[in-house]
């Protein structure tokens, strides 16, 4: 899992990390991807002989292939393709249809061959296969909340298991379960409706189900495992082409490792999260079980001030990278993290000196370091750059420049690294980056020696027209958890937490704070939905007009359709009503059908004309989004959390019975009394709850809630009441 590697891979992640962090050197790592490809004489013929040569997939593969409104088809392969033609001179083209009419096509040889598909020895009679083009896992998916339970392979005796008709790989995987019932639909829409409505319990994924449902705004499935069977996708054709093959297998090995994963991550940015390999399980021994447990909460020293790593803002957020990893290392660990606050790194450090923090959440391991902190394996690579003005000459080598003086974070660890390097350095010490930058502007320091991320985050953010990257550094920072020596359990256990934190998550982080630096502060799972919908809005409009398409018989009006898609609340991330009225009837006619309980409750903040009338409305636009994400925070996946208007929220809690939703507005009404707002200080909200009658509709229901709601108001407010079945309060 980490991502200091000297192997070729590591080398290009942390170049692709670079890449993102500071969007000049984009350009560099494609320049440094196209290697010339050489073909034989039999080759070149070949394709002057054929030079179009067609390969055939099924059109709901998404994100490996994804048609437009005019037909132009876009995704993984089509980029593969077409970087294997740029750099063969090839004319590799796809079509889409029916997965079984293509594969008829391919026998049949009115097509070349086939994308998106497995090697199958049966169809080598016809085909011939490239090498690999892209390895995935299989994921078994289940509805969300996963109710049947499902998460391991002896669970699914005696469930049934949707396929698409016409997948071989599937076909073959479901051979290994003889105890399940499988059932062969028509296409994949199918598969997603026989799981979303209970008619099927699991179904084999690649990623491309669960990423088709979403963007359909059907939130309504989850990985319930990971099959561990991997998935190489090969291009097939036909096998009296030779030369085709040799020549998409040139092309391949032409395309290095970070350019695909930089295509894999265009195409994945939004199914990334959900098609990594699931975590491994943290197992630890009963000694750290029993520790955690006593802790609890976790106090954890940070930099305030080191975008897009991390950063404390004004309202006590802790934002950035290091900020999302550690929330899911909390996460995992079931313990609440508690910032120890500092104004500085070097703040930070003296606590840290001082016993303060149980943990460093990101540092440098050095060996001033060494009597305070026990280091971690490092879980971030970051490169060193250097900023110097414009004018200045690019710099190739630290050494040549000792006469100079550096500017660098006061406290961190690039300050001991030059030192030790070079220990006649001359380096001014500053609070944080922008400072750094500063100085140099003002012509107090020759360059500022930093990350090159944090450097790009603030030459971004400000307007230090006459900066610019200088220079890299050969040096580099890796980044670990610190912990106290005296604890080496915690250590230990850290390291264990680290182990399930997966590359593509440190990418993904990576990403979004390098996307959107202070847009995303609001919830990263919503943030990467809503990314999910920025690509449609960009990169995939195709995409989205396709399944407009396809979806026409049941869609009405273009303005409907359109509408239909936006499901998200602008200001808070929330889903919207309009989602929740296409979902609740749902829910309910679920309800009846597997005879479960369900209730719903509407909260209101109280008096919350107040804040806007004192603060303003941009204050009580901020209230409103910590407010979505207490709730956020305070319900569980199944719950279906909606911004009902204004200051009013829906929470449809499927499979609890008025007792258990009672205690789950209780824990949302004590969250919120116990949150500071900032500025407005403390809050509070009421609680209508009302459980659904089998056979009533949604608009009953709802009535129903609003009437305890408005006894909750009348009876004081910062209070939940629930309807009893004799109408009674609780
Ligand atoms: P009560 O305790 O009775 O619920 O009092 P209240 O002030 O919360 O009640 P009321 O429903 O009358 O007021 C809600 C206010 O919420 C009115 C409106 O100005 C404000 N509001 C609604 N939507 C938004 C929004 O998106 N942003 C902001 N800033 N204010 C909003
Ligand atoms: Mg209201
Ligand atoms: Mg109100």
């Amino acid at each position: 899992m980490i991502l200091l590697e000297t192997t070729n891979k590591g080398w290009h992640r942390g170049l692709i990390a670079a890449a993102l962090t500071l969007g000049c050197w984009v350009s560099l790592a494609q320049a440094s991807a196209s290697r010339p490809v050489t073909l034989s004489p039999e080759e070149t013929a070949f394709l002057e002989a054929h030079p179009r040569i067609v390969l055939g997939t099924e059109r709901s593969w998404a994100p490996y292939v994804l048609v437009g409104e005019d037909g132009r088809i876009a995704g993984y392969d089509a980029e593969i393709l077409s970087r294997i033609n740029t750099v063969t001179g090839a004319n590799f083209q796809l079509v889409v249809g029916d997965w079984v009419d293509m594969i008829e096509a391919a026998r049949e040889r009115r097509i070349g061959g086939l994308s998106t598909g497995a090697v199958h020895e049966e169809r080598s009679e016809y085909l011939r296969f490239s090498d690999v083009y892209l390895s995935l896992q299989k994921l078994l998916l289940v509805r969300q909340g996963n109710p049947r339970q499902i998460r391991s392979r002896a669970d699914l005796d005696g469930k049934r298991i949707a396929i698409h008709s016409g997948n071989r790989t599937d076909e073959k995987l479901a051979l290994e379960f003889p105890r399940s019932t499988i059932l062969r639909l028509g296409s994949v829409d199918e598969v997603i409706e026989a799981l979303v409505d209970g008619d099927a319990d699991a179904s084999f994924d690649n990623g491309s189900t669960l990423f088709y449902a979403q963007k359909l705004g059907l939130p309504y499935l989850e990985i319930g495992f990971n099959l561990n069977t991997p998935l190489d996708l090969v291009f097939a054709v036909r096998n009296d082409w030779p030369e085709a093959v040799d020549i998409l297998n040139k092309g391949l090995a032409a395309i290095d490792e970070g350019e695909r994963l930089q295509i894999q991550r265009k195409w994945y940015l939004f199914g990334g999260e959900e098609l990594k390999a699931a975590p491994e399980a943290l197992t630890l021994s009963p000694q750290e079980r029993a520790y955690l447990h006593g802790k609890r909460v976790v106090d954890i020293c940070i930099d305030p001030d080191w975008m897009p790593y991390e950063r404390l803002d004004a309202e006590g957020r802790y934002l950035g990278v290091i900020a999302d990893m550690q929330r899911s290392l909390a996460k995992r660990l079931g313990v609440e993290m508690r910032i120890v606050r500092t104004r500085t790194w070097a703040e930070s450090m003296t606590a840290a000196r001082e016993g303060r923090c149980d943990i460093v959440a990101g540092a440098v391991a050095t060996p001033e370091r060494r009597p305070y902190l026990s280091f971690s394996t490092p879980y971030l690579d970051l490169p060193l750059v250097i900023a110097t003005r414009t004018d200045e000459s690019f710099v190739d080598h630290i050494g040549s420049l000792l006469d100079r003086r550096f500017a660098v974070v006061r406290k961190h660890a690039v300050s001991e690294l030059l030192r030790l390097e070079y220990p006649t350095v001359d380096l001014l010490e500053v609070d944080n980056t922008r400072a750094g930058l500063e100085a140099v502007s003002r012509g107090e320091a020759f360059g500022f020696i930093g990350t090159a991320g944090s450097i790009g985050h603030v030459l971004r953010g400000h307007a230090f027209l006459d900066l610019k990257i200088g220079g890299k550094l050969e040096q580099r920072y890796a980044v670990s958890v610190g912990v106290h020596p005296g604890n080496p359990l915690l250590l230990d256990i850290y390291e264990k937490a680290l182990a399930g934190i997966s590359d593509d998550a440190i990418e993904e982080a990576i990403t979004k704070w390098s996307v959107a630096p202070e847009v995303a502060t609001f919830d990263y799972m919503l943030l990467w939905k809503m990314l999910g919908v920025f690509a449609v809005a960009g990169g995939l409009v195709g995409y989205r007009y396709r399944i407009e398409a396809r979806h026409n018989r049941r869609l009405r009006g273009l303005n409907e359709q359109f509408e239909r898609l936006a499901v998200t609340d602008q200001l808070t991330g929330l889903y919207n009503r309009r989602l929740f009225d296409r979902l609740g009837e749902r829910e309910l006619a679920r309800a009846d059908r597997e005879d479960k309980p369900l209730a719903l409750i509407l909260v209101d903040i109280d008096h919350f004309k107040r804040i806007n009338d004192a603060h303003g409305h941009a204050v009580g636009d901020r209230v409103l989004m910590q407010f979505s994400r207490l709730l956020h925070e305070g319900t569980r996946k199944i719950d279906l959390l909606v911004r009902w208007g204004g200051e009013e929220f829906v929470i449809l809690c499927a499979d609890t019975d008025l007792d258990g939703t009672v205690r789950l507005a209780d824990k949302l009404a004590e969250r919120i009394r116990c949150f500071d707002f900032g500025v407005v200080g403390a809050l509070t909200a009421s609680f209508g709850i009302a459980r659904y009658r089998p056979g009533e509709d949604l608009e009953a229901l709802l009535k129903r809630a609003d009437e305890a709601l408005y006894r909750a108001k009348r009876g004081g407010r910062d209070r939940v009441f629930a309807e009893s079945d004799e109408g009674t309060e609780v």
